[in-house]
């Protein structure tokens, strides 16, 4: 193995940013391999995902976009409705004059679907029932790791893919403990033929919100025969273990999604009489801290998405950061594939590159939740947060005489 150059990359992680990232490498011409822990396809719950122009322009890139589209349902605009249906505030998801996309909204397993078949047809190995367990041996051109099986294996790069709960970061930062946000989200669908609107352009997707708190539901599609809805609910942190138990308590949780029933409209309360209890999933919102590294000393090992910077549901924006995490690092990292001499460097820049605008993303989200309660004066700046052209920035970083850091 040549020094520093990267011949072939593990991931850890076959969620949407392991995925994505296999397909860029592909393309780019980098062995990759995604080694994901579970051994089933399907995700316990497959709602909506919200991709944003900045997340799709990206998808664009990797050539899923024409699929996504045809997938998923335009949803131009996210809207916030007072309980007596007033638009309190209707937030700009792009368009294509001036964003060059529009925002969409399509289920998680048809994203999946979608980037696991562009997998498949670039040959990339996913091997499933693989948990990573630990780094073995670390040096300047190259990494072992081990799984929970023991069974080992040494490449160029590993790449911790692996989500909110990552192993891989245990090595980058480690003893990060999770921050919990003290919100509850109680998730569900309503089969279509119970949700009776108030009036027939009432707009979609909306969040209501009520003196019982908050419900987002709705599709902006006809096709759709179920409606997703979610309710956020303040709550201790039950640690991992309480959540399971919680998540079986099928009865508990529809009492608690039934809290201040009777504030709710007529529409509202049609659809908590209907959830289908057997949809019912629970998602208790935790971030990640700020932390101080993305990758290892060496440069060998370092961690994109949830793993490096998950964010409680601030406006759908964690899979779309990812999205600009992972074309990023993969045109870094075809940069170094036969010259490595500049890799620790670009590295380096990608991680401030990416933890600035984390830093952004960071100010902006509680200015999109204000709004979303109606607080018209909370100005969020939209163009910020959809402009980015990850491409654009790295192929700067890459034509500079030397390297920034
Ligand atoms: C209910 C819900 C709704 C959301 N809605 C939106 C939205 O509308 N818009 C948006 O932009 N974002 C949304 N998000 C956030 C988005 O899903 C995440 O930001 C995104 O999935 C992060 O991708 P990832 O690849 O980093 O992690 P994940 O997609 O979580 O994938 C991590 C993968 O790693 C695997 N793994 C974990 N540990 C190991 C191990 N030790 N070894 C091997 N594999 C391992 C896991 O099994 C998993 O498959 C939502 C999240 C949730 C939960």
């Amino acid at each position: 193995m040549a020094k520093n150059n990267i011949e072939d990359v593990a991931i850890i992680g076959g969620g949407l940013g392991g995925l994505l990232l296999a397909i860029f490498l592909a393309d780019l011409g980098i062995k990759a391999t995604i080694y994901e822990a579970r051994s089933e396809k399907p995700p316990v719950y497959s709602g909506p995902v919200m991709l944003l122009p900045n997340g799709l322009r990206v998808l664009d890139r990797a050539g899923a976009y024409q699929q996504v589209l045809e997938k998923g349902s335009l949803a131009p605009r996210n809207y916030s409705m007072s309980n007596d249906h007033e638009v309190l505030d209707c937030r700009e998801c792009g368009d294509r004059d001036t964003f060059g996309y529009v925002g969409l909204r399509i289920y998680r397993q048809d994203l999946v679907d979608i980037l696991d078949s562009m997998v498949c047809e670039r040959g990339v190995a996913v091997i499933r029932g693989k948990a990573f367990d630990h780094i073995v041996e670390e040096t300047d051109n190259h990494v072992t790791f081990a799984f929970s099986d023991g069974d080992m294996v040494t490449c160029s790069l590993l790449v911790g893919a692996d989500g909110i709960h990552s192993t891989v970061r245990e090595y980058i930062a480690p003893n990060t403990e999770l921050v919990y946000s003290g919100i509850l989200s109680i998730l569900g669908f309503v089969p279509k033929q119970y949700v009776h609107l108030p009036y027939p352009d009432y707009p979609l997707p909306a969040a209501v919100v009520g003196p019982a708190g908050m419900i987002l539901f709705g599709w902006s599609d006809d096709k759709v025969e179920e409606y997703p809805l979610a309710t956020n609910y303040k709550m201790e942190d039950l640690g991992r273990r309480g959540w399971q138990a919680l998540r079986k308590e099928t009865s508990t949780l529809l009492t608690m999604m039934r809290k201040g029933y009777e504030q709710w409209n007529s529409t509202i309360q049609g659809v908590l009489d209907h959830v289908r209890d057997d949809s019912l999933f629970i998602w208790p919102f935790y971030s990640v801290p700020k932390l101080a590294q993305w990758r290892s000393a060496n440069g060998r090992a370092m961690i994109l998405g949830d793993a490096a910077h998950a964010i409680p549901p601030q406006g759908g924006l964690g899979a779309n950061l990812t999205f600009e995490d992972v074309q990023s690092l993969a045109l870094l990292m075809a940069a170094s594939k036969t010259d490595g001499s500049r890799w620790m460097a670009n590295l380096n820049w990608w991680q401030s590159y990416r933890m600035s605008r984390m830093d952004g993303v960071r100010e902006l989200a509680p200015k999109i939740v204000n709004r979303r309660q109606g607080q018209q004066e909370c100005v969020a700046d939209y163009a910020w947060l959809y402009n980015i052209d990850v491409a654009r920035d790295v192929k700067e970083q890459l034509s500079e005489p030397t390297a920034k850091e």
